[in-house]
């Protein structure tokens, strides 16, 4: 369990005001000590987060937000990281200090929630104290309220039991590549082992597809692509065949046309974006001139050599198609930039280290400002040529 990925885990967060109790309540659910708590304002600073396995849903990673109202001299830019984990929240809890509730935030964070498509629990704590009138108003205002104290522990497992409903009903995270191949297929993994390949060990979004083919009890077989020829020669009925992005041109012309390939990008865009707008922006970069913006949007932080994918290859190829040199800006880490009009293409990396709700709300502000995004494994199949082949049947 603790080996899961946080990007494969549902991400619970906890807003509300400073002392309002969101730290223990974070420690109540975990059942331990894990957030700072005490009854000085402003006591959790950053995002505090710690994965937990909840049953039955599995591994959730929960997050304990700085305080809404706080009045520090830093406080500003602690509620924008903190509006920044809303972006990332599957579930949010709002937590209201029941003794003396402030609707007015909570009002303004709903609209924020609802904007982002958030589902949300709200919670009056300190409901050992509280004024039953209080407490009436509050469940008027809305009907799934659930009063919580951490002193008496009241609530507690009603709180978890309505998470577990919410994630439930949100759980429609597809497989990688289980409803794309039959029980029992077989699966063909080209890795080239390039001066880009890790030593020793396979990427993220190799492992995590190995491991889908495994849950699913489909036969995978990985192969550099070197030795795919010959591979394709020892298999009969190969039902899919999915490559390295990088290594696309080349296992397209091995692979007879009667045998499926896609890469591990674009099996990563669909399950953790929006594979239809990764294609509809990557038909924009026909529009694209000389000089045009392009942000390209990486989600984790690596060293760059001479043949990195976003800095290096995508950029080559995007200047050869346009017929010029663009103005490339970059981003690396879980930040998204709010100013995106100035950009004339937004590229975005396989996000296999963040949740499908970060990359689907990206998505949505650049549809809502209408730019362009598309991704890695998107933009290098259009620049190769085929696209076509490599999303056929996927969407
Ligand atoms: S840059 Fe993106 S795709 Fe590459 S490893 Fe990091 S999160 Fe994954």
């Amino acid at each position: 369990m603790n080996n899961t990925p946080n990007s494969n885990r549902k991400h619970i967060a906890i807003f509300g005001n400073t002392n309002s109790g969101k730290s223990s309540l974070m420690n109540k659910i975990l059942g331990q000590e894990m957030s700072l708590v005490s009854d000085v304002e402003g006591t959790t600073t950053d995002p505090v987060q710690k994965a937990m396995e909840l049953i039955p849903v599995g591994p959730v990673l929960l997050i304990d937000t700085a305080g809404l109202e706080d009045k520090s001299e830093l406080g500003k830019l602690r509620i924008e990281k903190t509006m920044e984990v809303l972006k990332k929240t599957d579930v949010a809890i709002f937590v209201l200090d029941a003794s003396s509730p402030d609707f007015e935030a909570f009002d303004r964070w709903k609209i924020e929630a609802l904007k982002y498509n958030i589902p949300f629990v709200v919670v009056a704590n300190k409901s050992e104290v509280a004024n039953k009138e209080i407490v009436e108003t509050l469940k008027d205002k809305n009907s799934n309220v659930i009063c919580t104290s951490t002193v008496t522990d009241i609530g507690i497992d009603d709180l978890k039991e309505e998470l577990i409903k919410i994630l439930e009903k949100e759980d429609d995270e597809k497989s990688l590549i289980g409803d794309l191949v039959p029980y029992n297929g077989k699966v063909v993994l080209v890795v080239p082992i390039d001066s880009e390949a890790p030593k020793g060990r396979l990427i993220l979004p190799q492992v995590q597809v190995i491991r889908d083919c495994l849950d699913n009890g489909i036969k995978s077989y990985v192969v550099r692509d070197t030795e795919l020829k010959e591979a394709l020669e020892d298999l009969k009925n190969v039902d899919l065949v999915v490559t390295d992005s990088q290594a696309f041109k080349k296992v397209s012309q091995i692979l007879p046309e009667n045998i499926r390939l896609t890469s591990f990008s674009i099996l990563f865009a669909r399950q953790k974006g929006d594979l239809n707008a990764f294609i509809e922006g990557v038909n924009k970069v026909r529009n694209l001139r000389p000089n045009d913006t392009i942000l390209i949007s990486e989600s984790c932080t690596h060293n760059v050599s001479h043949e990195d994918i976003g800095r290096v290859k995508i950029p080559k190829l995007l200047e050869k198609y346009v017929g010029g040199k663009l103005n490339f800006e970059f981003r690396v880490g879980h930040d998204f930039p709010e100013d995106i009009e100035k950009y004339d293409l937004i590229i975005h990396c396989g996000a296999c280290m963040i949740n499908r709700k970060t990359v689907l709300n990206r998505v949505k502000s650049c549809n809502d400002k209408q730019i362009p995004i598309t991704n890695y494994g998107v933009i290098l199949a259009f620049l190769t040529g085929i696209l076509d082949r490599s999303t056929d049947n996927l969407i």
